[in-house]
């Protein structure tokens, strides 16, 4: 009899989940599984805003994908995800194509940018190892060229960050951190230097706890940290952004480096597929698979789950994927196996949020108990590692795990 072929899209947090499960539950004559990538390294998302603003190496942040999957029972393709034609159960890929039993598609989200004038054109967003390392560059090339202009523009040395959600909030944690050493290092003034924040929400995190956020935005203000809430950017320029709070008139902030941090999307091969979604984000069945596709699932950043219990999608996360990836492992088995009765379902098992800001500070909230300072930072620590150790085991942990703890 044939075996069936699974197909893992995207070797980020939901498709690696899923694959290192697999390869351990599943014997050679049982399945073939196959991942696709369009590099041949995973990179953890949630350490990019340290390797945009500098404070961590890019390396640090991304491992060889050959380090966690098992080569005698995982096939791995190199390219990048075109298209998926559902009815012949077949993916398109930049080298050629692929066929599949089952589909899992776990390739993560998309910056959001609304159709905001001149975003993509001229604003960084921190969205893979190598956008990252373009924003860690393009700071750092702005402040080597105010040191050797003659006429000194300070808009230069000026950055914006869009959105303080939890990926703008971080990313300015590093930078009030990394700043001040760029500017050690060119001679420059830090008084010169304006990081500004803007936000279109009347509070930073929105609906995050009041307590925590007064703390973030007073550590972020003290270090140097404008910001602009309740004011939407409205156009990116190249020479910075047109902002407007309300109804009042729109304002020019001049600035060398934009950040667009305000908002991800799922993914745009979903929309070409012709799969049922909304901006790019299937709302899965309970058992993640997808409605009128019991053979494709679909995971992390690309999916849409909503919470009964306040009745809005659960925000997507890393935590999220990965537990996906765990139930969506399970099914698979089931299926393959041929077990008796209904699929999993998943329900997402949230123990918390942190939040960093900056190496050794952080706030959050976990199992429902509020922390701040270094007890919240080393416990973001501990997440991050605790997502080397679930896809790689402890030799990933002792390569690429933070144990800079406090
Ligand atoms: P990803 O992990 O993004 O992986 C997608 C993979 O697919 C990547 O390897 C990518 O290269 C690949 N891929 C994409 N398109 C293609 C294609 N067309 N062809 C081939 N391959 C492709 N969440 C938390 O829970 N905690 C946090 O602390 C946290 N911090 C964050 C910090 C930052 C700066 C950011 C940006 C996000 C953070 N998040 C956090 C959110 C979290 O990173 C995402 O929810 C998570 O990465 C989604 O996982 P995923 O498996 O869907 O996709
Ligand atoms: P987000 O959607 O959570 O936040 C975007 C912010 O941008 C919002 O506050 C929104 O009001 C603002 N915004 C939107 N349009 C704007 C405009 N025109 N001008 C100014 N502000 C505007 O996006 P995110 O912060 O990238 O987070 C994405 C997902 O990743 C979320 O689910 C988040 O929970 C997760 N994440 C988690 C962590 C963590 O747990 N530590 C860190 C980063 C990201």
């Amino acid at each position: 009899m044939r075996k069936p072929k699974i197909v893992v899209l995207g070797a980020g947090y939901g498709g690696l989940m899923t694959v290192t499960r697999l390869q351990k539950a599943l014997g050679q004559d049982e399945a073939d599984i196959v991942l696709v990538n369009k590099n041949d390294y995973h990179y953890e998302t949630t350490w990019l805003h340290e390797a945009s603003a500098g404070t961590l190496h890019h390396d640090r942040v991304r491992y060889d994908i050959d380090s966690v999957i098992n080569r005698s029972k995982v096939e791995f393709i190199r390219a990048e995800v075109q298209d998926i034609k559902t009815d012949e159960k077949k993916v398109i890929l930049n080298t050629g194509e692929i066929d599949y039993d089952y589909l899992v598609f776990a390739l993560g989200g998309e910056s959001e940018t609304f159709g905001i004038q001149g975003l993509k054109e001229y604003a960084f967003t921190i969205s893979n190892v190598n956008a990252a390392r373009q924003i860690r560059e393009h700071i750092d090339y702005q402040f080597a060229t105010y040191a050797m202009e003659t006429e000194k523009k300070d808009e230069r040395l000026a950055i914006v960050v869009g959105g303080a959600g939890f990926t703008g909030i971080e990313f300015l944690g590093e930078l009030v951190n990394r700043v001040p050493e760029l500017c050690r290092e060119y001679d420059i003034d830090y008084s010169k230097v304006r990081i500004y924040c803007v936000e279109a929400a009347p509070m930073v995190l929105p609906g995050f706890d009041p307590e925590l956020v007064q703390y973030a935005v007073a550590l972020l203000e003290k270090k140097g940290v404008e910001f602009k809430i309740g004011t939407a950017i409205k156009e990116a320029t190249p020479e910075g952004i047109k902002v407007a709070k309300g109804e009042e008139e729109m304002q020019e902030i001049k600035a060398g480096t934009v950040v667009w941090a305000a908002g991800v999307r799922g993914n745009a091969v979903i929309e070409k597929a012709g799969i049922d979604n909304m901006r790019g984000r299937v709302k899965v069945n309970l058992n993640l698979t997808a409605p009128g596709h019991d053979n494709i699932f679909v995971l992390g950043d690309s999916s849409l789950m909503i919470n009964e219990e306040i009745n809005r999608p659960y925000p997507p996360t890393a935590q999220i994927a990965m537990q996906q990836g765990e139930v969506c492992a399970r099914n698979l088995v089931k299926l393959v196996k041929g077990g008796e009765g209904e699929l999993e379902t998943f329900k997402p098992d949230i123990k918390g949020t942190v939040c960093s800001l900056g190496d050794d500070d952080a706030i959050g909230v976990v199992f429902g108990k509020k922390v701040t300072g270094t007890k919240a930072s080393f416990m973001k620590k501990m997440v991050d590692n605790r997502a080397l150790l679930m896809i790689g085991g402890p030799s990933l942990v002792l390569k690429k795990g933070k144990f800079n703890l406090l």
